[in-house]
C-alpha cells in the first residue's frame, strides 16, 4: 500500500453465504488498498465454556484485541445450553449501541426516493432481555429493566454520532404516555443529554405516531434514538423502505470505541454456496466500518463504486432483479473503484 499504517481487524466470514459475500469485501478492499489486514475468526463446532457460546474466546478476545470487527451472518447451532451467537457476542464484548443508516439507493427504485435517517437502538436491555417467567399456572411475567446508566450511555453515543456525522436532529422514540417509569427514565436522560447539544434539535415522538410518520414521509426523520424492542421493531421497517435487509449495513457499538459492523439479514440457506447472494448489506457494512477508524476517503471510495454499480443496473444480483452471481457483481465494483 502507500506507506499508510495498516490495521488489523477481526473478520467473522459466517455461515450459509457468509463466506462468498466475506470474499467479496476481501476483494473490494484489494483492490481500493484499503490498510486492512484480516483476522479471520469462524465459529466453533463445540460450546466454548468460557464464553457459554460456540463463538471461542479466542475470537472474543481478537475482537477486544483488535478493537474493530466485521461480521457476516451466523446459524445458531441447534442444541441446549448455550447462548445465540449475536446475543454472546454483544454480552461478551459490551455492545452497548446498535446503528443502522438507511439511505435511499439511487437507481434502486423503492416507494420513496428520499430515505436517509438513522436508527439508533439500546442494545442491552428492556423487555427484549427476555427477563420472563411464569408467576403461576397461566399467568406469565415479563420484566422491562431500564436503567439511567444505560440510557444515559445511548443517548450519548446517539448525539455525539449526529453531531459527529453532520445531523441535525435526534427524535428519540417511547411509550412513556403508557410507560410512565421505565420510558420515563429513557427520556428524561435523553433530555439531560440533549442539553449538553444546543445545536442538535431535540424532540419526543410516542412510537404509534412514529411508524404512521416513518411510512408516509421518512424525510421528517433523521436521527432516532430508542430503547431495545423499539428498536428491533423500527430498524426492520426502516431498512424496508430502501429495499430491504440484503441492503441495509449495521454497527454494534461498544465502550472505547470497540465496534463490530454486521449485515443484518441471515444465512440466506436457500442460495447459500449458489454463487447467488447480493454481498451489498456487508460492503456497506465494511464502509461504516471504515467510517469508525476514520479512514473516510476509502470508505467513500467504496460507498460510491458500489451506487454506481447498482446505479448502471448491469451487474444486479437475483434479489435486485437481476441475473449476475456475487463474483459478477463483486467484479463490476471492483471495476468502479476509482
Ligand atoms: P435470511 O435473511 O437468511 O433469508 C431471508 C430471505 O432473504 C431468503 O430468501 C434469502 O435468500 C434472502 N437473502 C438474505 N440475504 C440475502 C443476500 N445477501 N442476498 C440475496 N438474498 C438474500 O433469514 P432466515 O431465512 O430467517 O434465516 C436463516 C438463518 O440465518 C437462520 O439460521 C437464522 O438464525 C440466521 N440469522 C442470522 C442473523 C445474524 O447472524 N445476524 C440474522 C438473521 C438470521
Amino acid at each position: 500500500c502507500s506507506g499508510e499504517k495498516t490495521i488489523t481487524a477481526t473478520l467473522f466470514p459466517g455461515d450459509g453465504i457468509g463466506p462468498e459475500i466475506a470474499k467479496s469485501v476481501k476483494e473490494v478492499f484489494k483492490q481500493a488498498q484499503i490498510p486492512i489486514e484480516w483476522e479471520e475468526h469462524y465459529v466453533g463446532s463445540t460450546v466454548d465454556p468460557r464464553t457459554g457460546s460456540f463463538v471461542t474466546y479466542e475470537s472474543m478476545e481478537s475482537v477486544r484485541r483488535n478493537g474493530i470487527g466485521l461480521k457476516g451472518p451466523m446459524t445458531t447451532p441447534i442444541g441446549k445450553g448455550h447462548k445465540s451467537l449475536n446475543l454472546a457476542l454483544r454480552k461478551e464484548l459490551g455492545l452497548y449501541a446498535n446503528v443502522r443508516p438507511c439511505l435511499s439507493i439511487p437507481g434502486y427504485k423503492t416507494r420513496y426516493d428520499n430515505v436517509d435517517l438513522v436508527t439508533i437502538r439500546e442494545n442491552t436491555e428492556g423487555e427484549y432481555s427476555g427477563l420472563e417467567h411464569q408467576v403461576v399456572k397461566g399467568v406469565v411475567e415479563s420484566i422491562k429493566i431500564i436503567t439511567r446508566q444505560a440510557s444515559s450511555r445511548v443517548a450519548e453515543y446517539a448525539f455525539h454520532y449526529a453531531e459527529t456525522h453532520g445531523r441535525k436532529r435526534v427524535s428519540a422514540i417511547h411509550k412513556a404516555n403508557i410507560m410512565k417509569k421505565t420510558d420515563g427514565l429513557f427520556l428524561q436522560c435523553c433530555r439531560e443529554v440533549a442539553e449538553k447539544y444546543p445545536n442538535i434539535v431535540y424532540e419526543e415522538v410516542i412510537i404509534d405516531n412514529c411508524m404512521m410518520m416513518l411510512v408516509k414521509n421518512p424525510a421528517l426523520f433523521d436521527v432516532l434514538v430508542m430503547p431495545n424492542l423499539y428498536g428491533d421493531i423500527i430498524s426492520d421497517l426502516c431498512a424496508g423502505l430502501i429495499g430491504g435487509l440484503g441492503l441495509t449495513p449495521s454497527g454494534n457499538i461498544g465502550e472505547n470505541g470497540l465496534a463490530l459492523m454486521e449485515a443484518v439479514h441471515g444465512t440466506a440457506p436457500d442460495i447459500a454456496g449458489k454463487n447467488m447472494a447480493n454481498p451489498t448489506a456487508l460492503l456497506l457494512s465494511s464502509v461504516m466500518m471504515l467510517q469508525h477508524l476514520g479512514l473516510h476517503d476509502k470508505a467513500e471510495t467504496i460507498h460510491k463504486a458500489i451506487l454506481k454499480t447498482i446505479e448502471e443496473g448491469k451487474y444486479l444480483t437475483g434479489d435486485l432483479g437481476g441475473s449476475a452471481g456475487t463474483t459478477e457483481f463483486t467484479k463490476a465494483v471492483c471495476h468502479n473503484v476509482q
